[in-house]
């Protein structure tokens, strides 16, 4: 079992994303043998702008459920990295990423042009605290998410699901999961039916998306509305109380500034809510999908 409890937040968030994001050349420069050449394995594009690649680290690579890696390519002679979480379990042997163009951005640009048999940089040493707090007693876990803030949710959900079908290691007393993904369309979840059927087994996983913009994906018969909308709802229909759910937030930083709100307006402190920040809101930006 990979999972730890981690009780520490993730604040400053605005300088954290700051220093996660902005790893480029000069410091990638002066940092040689901390990087793999990576292979891409398997690449499914799932939107014009979003796609699920597996890769081949290119050396022996620990993490955790909930952890990232950070990748990279050469640009211009020099390095250029981003930090991604890993979607898929430490028990799998390829890492998955669920990745978004960025199409103004530095990184994503290059990242899309590869395909199955390039390389790219991988850092050696995984990262990250955002894995799931099994011992704070707290046995609920509220996962809330905008397009790929999933890649860590299903991180932990395939792990879990592997320990509980194989009895070696079965869910540790009673937790439970309750996940929420967001998005603008239906064809931007990703791991939609992956997610579902985990939920239509596991009796300690329940799995609800909404889209924002329903008017735009007129087969959409489930929910709709921003994720932050929903949280109160699912809350209340799910029983989650403050006292007994860790709640963690991972996407958008939007999404992640209005959940924060709503759970503690609801009575949840800040020490049991998690968050993990994609990126820091361009000045023009808009609270994006979900
Ligand atoms: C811990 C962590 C885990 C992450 N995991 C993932 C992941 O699993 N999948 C993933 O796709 N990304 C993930 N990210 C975001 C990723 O690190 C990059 O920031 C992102 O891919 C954009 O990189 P870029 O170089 O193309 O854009 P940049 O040059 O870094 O960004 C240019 C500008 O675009 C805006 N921007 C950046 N990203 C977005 C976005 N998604 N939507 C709208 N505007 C944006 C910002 O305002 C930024 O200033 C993660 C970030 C962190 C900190």
């Amino acid at each position: 079992m990979e999972f730890r409890a981690e009780r520490r937040r993730f604040r400053p968030v605005r300088f954290l994303v700051n220093v996660l994001n902005l790893m480029d050349e000069k410091q990638m420069a002066s940092s040689p043998g901390k990087h793999y050449q990576a292979r891409i394995l398997e690449r499914r594009d799932i939107s014009p702008d979003l796609w699920i690649v597996r890769i081949d680290p290119g050396g022996p690579f620990e993490f955790r459920a909930g952890q990232y890696a950070t990748l990279g390519v050469a640009h211009e002679g020099k390095r250029l990295e981003r930090a991604y979480s890993i979607v898929s379990s430490p028990y799998e042997d390829a890492l998955e990423f669920f990745v978004e163009l960025v199409p103004q951005g530095d990184l994503t640009p290059d990242l899309f042009k590869l395909k199955k048999g390039d390389t790219l940089m991988c850092r050696k040493i995984a990262k990250g605290r955002f894995m799931l707090d099994l011992r704070s007693g707290r046995t609920n876990h509220l996962l809330v998410s905008t397009v790929t803030g999933i890649a860590p949710f299903v991180s932990y959900v395939r792990t879990l699901y592997r320990d509980w079908k194989s009895g070696d290691s079965p869910m540790p007393g009673n937790h439970k999961l309750y996940c929420l993904q967001g998005a603008s369309r239906s064809w931007e979840f990703g791991y939609r039916e992956e997610l579902e059927r985990y939920s239509n087994e596991a009796p300690w996983f329940k799995y609800v998306p909404t889209v924002s913009r329903p008017w735009e994906d007129s087969n959409w018969k489930g929910e709709t509305g921003r994720v932050d909308d929903l949280l109160r709802k699912y809350a209340y229909e799910w029983g989650l109380r403050a006292e007994e759910t860790t709640a963690y937030l991972c996407g958008h930083p939007v999404m992640v500034e209005n959940a924060r709100g709503i759970l503690e307006r609801a009575g949840w402190k800040k020490d049991t809510v998690f968050e993990e920040v994609y990126f820091q809101e361009a000045k023009s930006g808009s609270a994006g999908a979900g």
